[in-house]
Order: structure tokens, then C-alpha cells, then sequence
């Protein structure tokens, strides 16, 4: 390493890292010290939103909590713009530091099953896929979400939800312990005893708080087999499928999660092909419960009459949890606007298929998550930071494009509009993990609630200077 590399301040203002400095830094990592043009650059830096144009000046990929000391010691005290990469699946781009240094924690993705202790430990680099494949070899499982690739850190520490949820509530609510580098280097572990302050904020907000280098999960029996797939009608039958899925949610057992997607049929084979690019309304299907009962759990779905597309089987779950990994591919450019919601209304039913009908993005999908249950039933206040325990669903409005679309510009404003004709249905909280680069700061301080103020105390006392700022940010105007 011979060049100085100008990399971004906490502040803003340029920084001049000298090749003895970078040395140094090197010289101190057991893991690896990156710079573009490098071996491994590209994956480092690569994100999920092709759409966001973030580059790091330089990366640190470690492979301990020791590496971690290091590097966030480094960039605190020169002052220095830190990001940390986990999958690098969030739609606005903060786990790069733009021009500054980013931690890429893809070397530490070990994972170890403890199936006595009902416990799993998890490396910060994990994806999803990681964790449910280990833990499904002991037909056990904790709440994740549903596209293999995500990571499990910038998960988690939003919260978590997934076709478990409404059995076993947020991923949090099933996270037991974390270990964690604070801004001042100490290697903490924070659980319901220790750091339970920490802990609180960390179920939620936790990418405010430091750099978790280890998390551990409580775990459920789950599959391995389970009953799910996808079923789909025609778009044109919306009116009664939609009325349907109010029906089915309404009634259904915990074990049993239908998200409702209203979506255009993919050139697969296992859509037919008249159906190909056709608007379809569809249930993505995950039934967990005991498999003798399948029959009468999904009657209510069966019920609905001639599916275009009918895949639901009896098949693994970890099958279940990557199905829709294709719809969104790494690198395309994605816009979405997402709401919580208390209830599925008939004007917010009928607003939805105004929306799509009228949706001119051809590659765009409405979306309902259906959660509820167990997460309904946590206090607000004591169960995490991530509160909004009176969600039952969550509503998004997507749109995907490749580089260079013209109409891109008129697609993110056609979401921005879709937005205010959902937005009355909100319960008035909303998905941190979901929020996209142009929301606000009310946008976050809604994410919390009433939580609110006693996340910011909680900032304040192990993030004084808000090095941890690259982020869905509490900190202000302090911020990247
Ligand atoms: C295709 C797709 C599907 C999704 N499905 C779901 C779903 O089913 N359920 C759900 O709940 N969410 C889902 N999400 C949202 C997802 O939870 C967020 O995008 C989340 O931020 C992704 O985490 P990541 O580690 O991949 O992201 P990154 O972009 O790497 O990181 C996100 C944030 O986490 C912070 N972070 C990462 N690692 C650490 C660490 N070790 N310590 C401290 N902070 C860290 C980063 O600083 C950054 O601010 C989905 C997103 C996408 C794009």
C-alpha cells in the first residue's frame, strides 16, 4: 500500500491516511485491509440496491471481535466515516460509509448449533440461509425473514420479521445476547441482565449502537417439512381474492402465515405460459404447524377457485425461505414505500387494486405481510425498542428497474404518490429496515414511538459522539 487515500470524516471534511497509517492498520488486522482494485473489492462493496451509489475509501473485512477493536478504535480516533456491512441488503445503502471506512463482516459467518440449550450463535456476516440451513439439520429454527440472502445482522438489529413471526414475534424477541463492540472499544455482551439498557436498544435500533460481532437466538421446533408455496389467481378476480385474504387472516392459526402479493407473473416454467408478464394476485403460503392438519388449515385457500398457478406442496422449510430469492435479484435498481398496519379495511382493499391497476412500473408488486399473533402480545415499552406491537400486517409498494431506465425519475414519484393513498391506513409506525434513503428524521422518530426518548438516552450513553451514524440514524443532523 504506497498512495495516501483521502477518506471521509465524522464531519464531512476530508481525511489524509498516509500509507504508514494504513500500514499500521494492517499490520494490527488478522482479517484483511481492502482498497479498491483489490482481490475481494468488488464483493465487499457490493450492495443489493444497485440503485444507491455508495463507495467506501477503504475496507476492513475482520475476522474477530479483536479486529474489531482495532478498526473501530482507528476510525474513532482519527475521526474517520464508519459503516458496516452485514448482507448488504438495505434498500437505502447504509451498510457502506460513502468514501469513508467500511467494516465488511462477510469472514465471520460461522454458525453453531446448540440443540440442548435450544440456542444458536451467529456470526455477523451470516445470511439467513446460513443460520436456517444449521439449524434446520435439528429441526429447529428462530423467526427470519424470507429471502435467503438477506443478512442476519442489519436483520435483526431492525427487528426481524418473517413467516415465523406471528408464532414466536420479531426476530428480537427471540434474540437472547449479543456480544458487541461500543464506540469506546470495550468488547461487551449485553442481554436481558447484563447491559440490559444496551440489549433494549439493541432489539431495534441496534445499528446505532456499536458493531455486534456475535448474536444468540433462542430456538423453535420447525419443520424440516412444512406446508407452503405459492397459489395465484387472475388480477381481474382481485376484488374476491382480496375479500378472501381478509377472511383467511382473520381466522388463521398462528402456524399458518399467507403474505398477498398483486404482481406480474415471471416467464418461469412453472407459470403457464399465457400468464407470462399478466397481472396475478397471489398467497406466498408458509404452514408450520403439525402437517395432519394441512388439509383443513388451508381449506379456506383451497377454496378459492381455479389458481393459475398452484405450488404449494409439502416441502422443506428452508425450501419455503428461499423461493422468492429470484424476484429480487442483487444489483437492479428498487424503490419501495411500506406502512404497518392494524387492520385490511375495504377502502384500503379497494385502493390496492385501484394502485395496481393503474400501476404503470412494469415490474412492480404490492405486498402484504401478515403478522400479528405472538408479536401482538409483548409490552411496548419492555420488550425492545422496536415496539409497534399493534402491527397485524405490513403493506409495501415496490418498483424494480435496471440501470439507465429513463422513467425513473416518474416511477420513484408514481411509489412517493401510491404512498399517500396508504399512508391513512397506517397504525402510524412504520419498518425501520424498510425505510428508504429520502425518508426523514420523523420518519425514524415514528419507527419508535413512545419509545423514542428513551432510545435516545440509551445513544447518548454508549454512543456519545455518534460515530455509529451511517445508519438509520437517531443522532440528528450529526448523521451520513
Ligand atoms: C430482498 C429483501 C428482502 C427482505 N426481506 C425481509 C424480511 O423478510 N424480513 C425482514 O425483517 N426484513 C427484510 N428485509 C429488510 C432487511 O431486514 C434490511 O434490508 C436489513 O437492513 C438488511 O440487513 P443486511 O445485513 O443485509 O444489510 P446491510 O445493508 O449490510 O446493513 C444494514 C444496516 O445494519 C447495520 N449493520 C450490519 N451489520 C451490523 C453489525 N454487525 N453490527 C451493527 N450494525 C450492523 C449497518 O450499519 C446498516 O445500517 C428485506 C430486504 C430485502 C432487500
Amino acid at each position: 500500500m504506497t498512495a495516501t487515500i483521502d477518506i471521509t470524516g465524522l464531519e464531512g471534511a476530508g481525511v489524509n491516511l498516509t500509507p504508514e497509517q494504513i500500514a499500521g492498520l494492517d499490520a494490527r488486522i488478522e482479517g484483511h485491509v481492502l482498497r479498491a482494485g483489490d482481490g475481494g473489492w468488488d464483493d465487499a462493496v457490493q450492495l443489493w440496491n444497485g440503485m444507491v451509489a455508495r463507495v467506501p475509501a477503504l475496507v476492513v473485512q475482520p475476522i474477530s471481535a479483536a479486529d474489531v477493536v482495532t478498526a473501530v478504535g482507528f476510525a474513532r480516533d482519527l475521526g474517520l466515516l464508519l459503516g458496516i456491512k452485514g448482507g448488504g441488503h438495505n434498500i437505502a445503502g447504509t451498510g457502506i460509509a460513502d468514501r469513508g471506512l467500511t467494516l465488511d463482516m462477510s469472514r465471520m459467518r460461522d454458525v453453531t448449533v446448540d440443540p440442548e440449550a435450544r440456542l444458536v450463535h451467529v456470526g455477523p456476516g451470516c445470511l439467513l440461509s446460513d443460520v436456517d440451513r444449521a439449524t434446520q439439520e435439528h429441526g429447529l429454527a428462530t423467526p427470519l425473514g424470507f429471502v435467503s440472502q438477506v443478512g442476519v445482522a442489519g436483520l435483526t438489529l431492525g427487528g426481524g420479521l418473517g413467516y415465523l413471526t406471528r408464532r414466536f414475534g420479531w426476530t428480537v424477541d427471540n434474540l437472547e445476547q449479543v456480544e458487541i463492540v461500543t464506540a469506546d472499544g470495550e468488547i461487551r455482551t449485553a442481554n436481558r441482565d447484563e447491559h440490559a439498557d444496551l440489549f433494549w436498544a439493541l432489539r431495534g435500533a441496534g445499528a446505532n449502537l456499536g458493531v455486534v460481532t456475535r448474536f444468540t437466538f433462542r430456538l423453535h421446533d420447525v419443520g424440516p417439512m412444512v406446508h407452503g408455496g405459492l397459489i395465484a389467481w387472475p388480477f381481474a378476480r382481485a376484488g374476491e381474492i382480496l375479500q378472501a385474504y381478509r377472511n383467511i387472516t382473520a381466522e388463521a392459526p398462528r402456524e399458518l402465515a399467507v403474505w398477498l402479493m398483486l404482481f406480474r407473473a415471471p416467464p418461469a416454467p412453472f407459470v403457464p405460459e399465457e400468464w407470462h408478464g399478466r397481472r396475478l394476485v397471489a398467497m406466498a403460503v408458509c404452514y408450520s404447524g403439525d402437517l395432519a392438519g394441512t388439509a383443513a388449515v388451508l381449506a379456506p385457500i383451497r377454496a378459492i377457485e381455479d389458481p393459475v398457478v398452484d405450488l404449494l406442496a409439502e416441502q422443506p422449510y428452508t425450501e419455503v425461505q428461499s423461493y422468492l430469492d429470484d424476484t429480487e435479484p442483487k444489483g437492479n435498481h428498487y424503490y419501495w414505500k411500506t406502512e404497518y398496519l392494524a387492520g385490511l379495511d375495504d377502502e384500503l382493499l379497494s385502493v390496492m387494486r385501484d394502485l395496481y391497476a393503474e400501476c404503470p412500473i412494469p415490474e412492480a408488486d404490492i405486498g402484504v405481510l401478515h403478522l400479528g399473533g405472538a408479536l401482538n402480545e409483548h409490552d411496548n415499552d419492555d420488550d425492545g425498542v422496536v415496539g409497534n406491537r399493534d402491527a397485524r400486517f405490513a403493506i409495501g409498494i415496490k418498483g424494480m428497474w435496471e440501470a439507465g431506465e429513463p422513467d425513473a425519475d416518474a416511477y420513484r414519484e408514481w411509489i412517493r404518490q401510491a404512498w399517500t393513498r396508504i399512508r391513512p391506513f397506517s397504525t402510524g409506525g412504520n419498518y425501520i429496515n424498510f425505510q428508504t434513503a429520502d425518508e426523514d428524521d420523523e420518519r425514524i422518530r415514528q419507527t419508535y414511538g413512545a419509545n423514542f426518548d428513551r432510545l435516545v438516552e440509551v445513544k447518548a450513553a454508549y454512543d456519545p459522539d455518534n460515530l455509529f451514524r451511517v445508519n438509520r440514524n437517531i443522532g440528528g443532523d450529526r448523521r451520513a
